[in-house]
């Protein structure tokens, strides 16, 4: 049977990940993993934290603990709020354990062998006071384009332009603030990428008609077209794994390697005989989900590892990368002292609220601009006033006039999908197959339209009203609330990756626990009527509104 590896990009372990964040690779990523395991598919699907790089070990040093304490509990935090917002991972792990480290030895010896590794000299700030480099963060200035005061070592961020610590003006320690400052040569080690570029692009021309995102396949030949060049693999800091090669004691591997190695690493960790199975098997389709700012990571840099340490794991083969949420209106990222991220968002609504708002705004295929406005109209229109109140009505109905529909203790059969049903449940499949995620989402939400349709064509209470004295009324209830309650039943199933609390709570009144199987669409089920019945979605109140808005940017 075939098997698949999903996953999702790891989230930098230095602050909780925004909303954009989320929707661009954990969530997406959750959503087609759910309908995989609901289709019966043998998949796995793995995350975790990235740890090592500039800003956890400055944010360390500022704090006074080690960058590890720091990265462990931003770990531990960024863990279980995923696991509140229903996120089902086989693992979440990390990337600073001896495990990740062996897979990263493994492919970095084997890339050694295989003649991709090339030493390198650059010239490097060092801090005289403490005694180390100074890279990215470590070290600040006056911008050479802008003039801007607070330019770092890699970027100013007044004016955008991309540094290196050579081009500030007047540069300072940000560990000491100090200006002892001097440029010493030192050896780093590069992979080969330009050495690689023929097998790299004739994986990518091979690989990309598997459901690539557009950008994903643009953003790959744009890069290859220019030409691959070599890439450092190490990096002159402190915060990483040791380079396992003597003469390179003060560097560490760069962050990038180990992450997107991490992958393989932190499927070790939740056990070998996972690696051999999934990395290693014959059959593996290893489905990668990004932002589109990690594209090259994934279609250029982590082949070309695996294809240069030919140590046999899986590649890559389909590249799903959105676009951006963006947000004029609401400030998303800690930068400003407030932002709406994934811990803040779920102090004010549900789980669900959010998966479904932000699977409904995905950014497949272009930005896509998020307010709470939208947030509202979403919530109030599509969840509560096409789903919640289907289901409630229904359940309701049926509940009430029970003895109308010949129930056997309180059980009431659903009848079987007709074509309209069955059309809607087909393209859902389809689109989820073909990793058209928003478009699965559109067609969940058009089996309950299609339910409310038929609510307010057929008028099923009054049918009821009519039936102890006209026959033929109680023969047309008895079509319609089954045909109704087949399309409620559907809809828990269909709408289970989006929002598994809501969901779970639907089939539950069928008996249903736990995640529901596909084939549970075209098997009989029975409603039972002795549930109570409660409210599945609510529209925001104006407090959640209240407390929303304190996000908003102030004019
Ligand atoms: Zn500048
Ligand atoms: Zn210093």
């Amino acid at each position: 049977m075939e098997k698949i590896i999903v996953t999702s990009a790891l989230p930098y372990a230095y602050s909780v990940p925004h909303l954009g964040n989320f929707v661009g690779s954990v969530l997406p990523a959750d959503v087609f993993y759910k309908y995989l395991k609901m289709k019966g598919s043998d998949a796995i699907f793995i995350c975790g934290s990235d740890q090592h790089g500039t800003p956890i070990e400055l944010a360390a040093i500022k704090k006074g603990i080690e960058p590890m304490q720091l990265a462990d509990e931003m770990h531990e935090t960024i863990k279980s709020l995923f696991s509140r917002l229903g996120c089902t991972f086989s693992y979440y792990g990390k990337t600073h354990t001896d495990k990740n480290k062996e897979v990263v030895y493994e492919l970095f010896n084997a890339l050694m062998k295989n003649g991709y590794i090339t030493p390198t000299e650059d010239m490097q700030a060092y801090c005289d006071i403490d005694k180390r480099f100074l890279t990215d963060r470590f070290i600040e200035g006056t911008c050479p384009y802008c003039q801007g005061t607070h330019a770092r070592g890699d970027q100013c961020d007044d004016c955008g332009m991309l540094l290196t610590p050579m081009m500030l003006i007047d540069p300072h320690c940000t560990i000491c603030g100090k200006k002892e400052i001097r440029f010493i040569k030192v050896k780093n080690l590069a992979i080969r990428l330009d050495k690689l570029q023929g097998k790299v692009k004739s994986f990518i021309e091979s690989t990309s008609q598997n459901n690539w995102s557009k950008n994903a396949i643009n953003k790959s030949l744009g890069l290859l077209k220019e030409g691959l060049k070599q890439r450092d693999i190490t990096r002159s800091m402190k915060w990483g794994f040791d380079v396992p090669v003597d003469g390179y004691e003060n560097s560490v591997i760069y962050v990038w390697f180990d992450a997107v190695i991490g992958y393989i690493g932190i499927t070790k960790e939740l056990g070998d005989e996972y690696v051999s199975k999934y990395w290693k098997g014959k059959d593996t389709k290893l489905i990668q989900f990004m932002g589109k700012d990690n594209i090259e990571f994934h279609t250029i840099m982590f082949p070309a590892i695996l294809i240069g340490s030919d140590r046999g794991y899986a590649l890559p083969y389909t590249i799903k990368a959105s676009e951006h949420l963006t947000s004029r209106s609401v400030k998303f990222s800690k930068s400003q002292g407030v932002g709406l991220n994934i811990e803040a968002a779920l102090q004010i609504l549900g789980a669900d609220y959010w998966r479904f708002v932000l699977m409904h705004l995905y950014p497949e295929t272009a930005d896509t601009e998020f307010s709470i406005e939208m947030l509202r109209d979403i919530v109030n229109s599509v969840m509560n006033d096409k789903i919640g109140n289907l289901v409630n009505r229904v359940l309701i109905i049926v509940k009430n006039n029970a003895s109308l529909l010949d129930s056997a203790e309180g059980m009431v059969d659903i009848g079987k999908a007709d074509a309209s049903i069955s059309k809607i449940i087909a393209s859902y499949t389809e689109n989820f197959d073909k990793l058209n995620i928003r478009e699965a989402l559109a067609d969940a939400t058009a089996l309950a339209a299609l339910g409310n349709e038929i609510m307010s064509s057929k008028e099923p209470w009054m049918l009821a009203k009519n039936s102890p004295t006209d026959p033929r009324a109680r023969a047309e209830f008895q079509d319609v609330v089954r045909k109704l309650l087949r399309i409620v039943f559907d809809a828990g199933v269909l709408l289970y990756p989006f929002t598994p609390f809501a969901a779970s709570k639907v089939l539950d009144y069928f008996g249903i626990k736990g995640m529901p199987s596909l084939d549970l669409l075209d098997s009989d089920a029975q409603f039972d009527t002795r549930k109570h019945v409660e409210i599945l979605f609510s529209k925001i109140t104006e407090r959640e509104m209240e407390q929303l808005k304190k996000f908003e940017n102030k004019p």
